[in-house]
C-alpha cells in the first residue's frame, strides 16, 4: 500500500535495528484518513470471505480495525490486556508475550462476543514474532469460530512471526512489509 509505505518513510522513526516508532499517525496521534484508508485495503483483500467479526487488541489495533468493520459492516471486538487473570467461566485468556515491553500479559475476550459461527478476521498494527496474532487466534479457536485471516498493517519481515503464522495456515495479508532497517529507514520488500 504505497500512501502508507510513503508515511512511513516520511513519519516514521527507526529506534534501533528492529524497532520502529509511528506515534504520529498510528501508535500515539491518529489519521484518520489514512485509517480509513487502511480499513478499505483489508476490506478489499479479504473480499468474499463472508466475515463476520473482526478482533484487535487494546488499544492500537482498535483504530483500525474500526474503519474495517465499518467498511465490511461488521461488529469490532478488543482483546484486553489484564496482568493476570484467574480462571474465569465467561472469559477466553492466553498469555501474550509484549515485543514492546518484554513482558507477559494474559489477554481476556469475553465469550459472549464470540460464537462458533463466526468467521474471524484478525488484525494488528505491526507483526514481529507473531505472539499477539496467535494469541488472538487462539482465542478464536477456544471460541470454535474460523479464522478467516491475519490483517497487519506493518511487517516487519525480517522477524520470525509472518512465517510462523503462515506454517501455521494462516492467510497473512500485510500492507507494508519491511526487509530491513538501514540509516534510520525503512526497506520495504519490493513485490507489495
Ligand atoms: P508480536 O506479537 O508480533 O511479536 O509483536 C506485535 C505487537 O508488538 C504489536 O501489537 C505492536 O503493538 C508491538 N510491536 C511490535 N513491533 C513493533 C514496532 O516496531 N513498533 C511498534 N510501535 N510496535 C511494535
Amino acid at each position: 500500500m504505497d500512501l502508507l509505505k510513503q508515511r512511513i518513510q516520511s513519519d516514521g522513526l527507526v529506534l534501533n535495528d528492529s524497532l520502529l516508532k509511528v506515534d504520529s499517525f498510528l501508535n500515539h496521534q491518529i489519521d484518520p484518513e489514512l485509517m480509513m484508508k487502511i480499513g478499505e485495503e483489508f476490506a478489499r483483500r479479504f473480499e468474499g470471505e463472508s466475515i463476520t467479526k473482526i478482533l484487535t487488541i487494546e488499544s492500537s489495533g482498535i483504530a483500525i480495525s474500526v474503519m474495517a468493520g465499518l467498511v465490511l459492516k461488521v461488529p469490532v471486538v478488543f482483546a484486553r490486556k489484564k496482568k493476570s487473570v484467574t480462571v474465569n467461566d465467561n472469559l477466553y485468556s492466553t498469555k501474550v508475550y509484549s515485543f514492546t515491553k518484554n513482558e507477559s500479559n494474559d489477554i481476556i475476550v469475553s465469550k459472549q462476543f464470540l460464537q462458533k459461527e463466526d468467521k474471524v478476521l484478525i488484525i494488528d498494527d505491526f507483526l514481529a514474532n507473531g505472539e499477539a496474532a496467535a494469541g488472538l487466534a487462539n482465542i478464536v479457536k477456544q471460541a470454535n469460530a474460523t479464522v478467516v485471516g491475519i490483517g497487519i498493517v506493518i511487517e516487519k519481515s525480517f522477524q520470525p512471526g509472518a512465517q510462523k503464522l503462515a506454517q501455521a495456515g494462516y492467510r497473512v495479508e500485510s500492507l507494508a512489509r519491511i526487509g530491513s532497517f538501514s540509516q534510520g529507514q525503512a526497506n520495504f520488500l519490493s513485490d507489495d
